[in-house]
């Protein structure tokens, strides 16, 4: 039987259970759930938080696979899918260059992964060797190599759930080379998704029952990809923007489904599959809190996290410092961490100027004694330190361009600015004013100088960008035991009206 009836799905906002009008047997219905997870940015331990007075212990990677075993265990029919970037976010990931994650989803055995940008941190080449090592499926088919043309992984798997024929196609955003390190995905071609899926979805359709697009790309476009490539899809199982959605969102009569992040919550997908029809019945979708005892933890996972932090976890206890005052991050203004990062690479560097991406700084830290491993869940990448100059004409481009409406703030050392709707009304280096013809020494990271114009609002054109090769952890590392106690404040270093 075509696809054609899948034509004739309506699209239904705000209802838990979605039924299509029914033209098979009954007999031919079989009910397959689909658990999925994404973004677990190495959180495997469970992490606590207090409600009403009571502690509470959530996420954890050994429970979040207690509860898919329990599912295994009692529903009819499952699928494990998981969307994306496990890598990056905790020590043990850095320390094992996401070594770890891939040993824990090889005790999971998902039925396929897609690969997430994360997975590319330590380049595409030590991604594409660790998971071709593994015996899970990963997939990815819109990111080719330059010199072969072709694909890191293949594009897409036909999984046999006992009998039903499940179609996955595995896709990451097309700004991938926008959000990773020039160096991780150097000689790498992105592809429109859409080509991809649809290659793949004729492929697929005369020989699955349902297709499913497992896609690290987030929730944006994820709901443009369902406009693209229609009802023909059966669910898009998503990742990237750590999107909870609570029950599935419709958009062009396609399902999209997310389970936020870092393993506080498992996703599941009821569908009723009608076999001979080769179409979802009916489809509902919800996402559980992932609480610690509900179920039994995986043993050999929890096994595996605690061997592993423990290894970890002497080094990354060494206390550096005392912390005055609570690191407070900020995405869209200055933050007393962002001001402390950029003081150490300043004057680690000895430069006039050094600048972050807010985004890169991934934690907050309460006041106290401030350790090694604190560090790293603020700064887990591991950049490198890249300088460069800038005139002072230039300084004043990069002002105004800052000044303009930006969604992810630049964290600034050095430099002091106020601008009112992209005039400068004050800019000072060093509590100087600025001297055009002179050039200023910057720090960066590796990540900001590869999104250079972005970033800065002016061409790298002929400048020379010296990459060094240190690291921006061991930096704070170093600065923050020299200085013993640390006190971070906001000092309306950028001022933007
Ligand atoms: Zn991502």
């Amino acid at each position: 039987m075509s696809k054609v009836f899948k034509f004739g799905i309506f699209i239904v906002i705000g209802l838990t259970v979605v039924s299509f009008p029914i033209f098979g047997n009954e007999s031919n219905q079989v009910r397959l759930t689909v658990l999925h997870w994404n973004d677990l940015h190495a959180a495997n331990t469970p992490k606590q938080s207090i409600k009403d007075g009571d502690t509470l212990y959530f996420g954890g990677y050994a429970n979040l696979a207690g509860y898919i075993n329990h599912y295994r265990n009692t529903l009819e029919h499952t699928i494990e899918l998981n969307a994306g970037d496990d890598f990056q976010g905790t020590p043990i990931s850095m320390i094992t260059e996401g070594q770890s994650q891939i040993d824990i989803n090889e005790i999971i055995q998902p039925d396929a992964m897609t690969i997430g940008n994360h997975e590319f941190d330590y380049t595409w080449q030590s991604l594409q060797k660790k998971f071709s090592e593994a015996t899970f499926p990963a997939l990815l088919g819109n990111v080719i190599v330059k010199e072969s043309g072709i694909s890191l992984f293949p594009a897409d798997i036909i999984v046999d759930v006992d009998g039903i024929k499940v179609g996955i196609i595995g896709v990451i955003t097309e700004d991938l080379l926008g959000v990773t390190t020039r160096k991780a995905t150097e000689g790498l071609i992105v592809l429109p998704k859409a080509d991809v899926i649809k290659v793949s979805l004729e492929k697929l359709i005369p020989i699955t029952d349902i297709q499913i697009i497992l896609s690290h790309s987030g929730f944006e476009e994820d709901s443009l990809m369902a406009v693209e490539v229609g009802p023909e899809v059966d669910l898009i199982v998503g990742g990237h923007s750590h999107t909870r959605l609570r029950e599935p969102k419709w958009v062009n009569g396609v399902p999209i489904v997310q389970a936020g992040s870092k393993g506080k919550w498992l996703g599941l997908v009821d569908m009723v599959i009608d076999t001979s029809l080769n179409r979802v019945v009916s489809l509902e979708g919800r996402i559980e809190d992932i609480l610690v005892g509900k179920y039994p933890a995986d043993k050999k996972i929890e096994e595996y996290v605690t061997k592993s932090e423990s290894i970890v976890k002497k080094e990354m206890d060494v206390v550096l410092a005392e912390l005055e005052t609570d690191w407070k991050r900020s995405y869209s203004s200055e933050s007393n961490v962002g001001n402390w990062i950029t003081d150490a690479l300043r004057l680690t560097m000895d430069t006039d100027i050094a600048v972050v991406n807010s985004g890169g700084i991934r934690a907050n830290i309460e006041a106290g004694p401030l350790t090694k491993g604190e560090i790293l869940e603020v700064c887990p990448f591991g950049n490198q330190i890249v300088i460069f100059k800038l005139s002072g004409t230039e300084i004043e481009e990069f002002v105004k361009y800052r000044g303009s409406k930006h969604r992810e703030t630049l964290q600034i050392s050095g430099i002091k600015f106020h601008t009112i709707d992209g005039n400068i009304v004050e800019l000072t280096i060093d509590d100087k004013p600025v001297n055009k013809d002179n050039l200023y020494s910057v720090a960066t990271l590796n990540y900001v100088s590869d999104h250079f114009e972005r970033f800065f609002g002016v061409t790298p054109a002929e400048r020379s960008i010296n990459t060094t090769s240190m690291l921006d952890r061991d930096i704070l590392f170093r600065f923050a035991r020299d200085q013993k106690t640390i006190n971070s404040v906001i000092e309306n270093r950028t001022v933007v009206e």
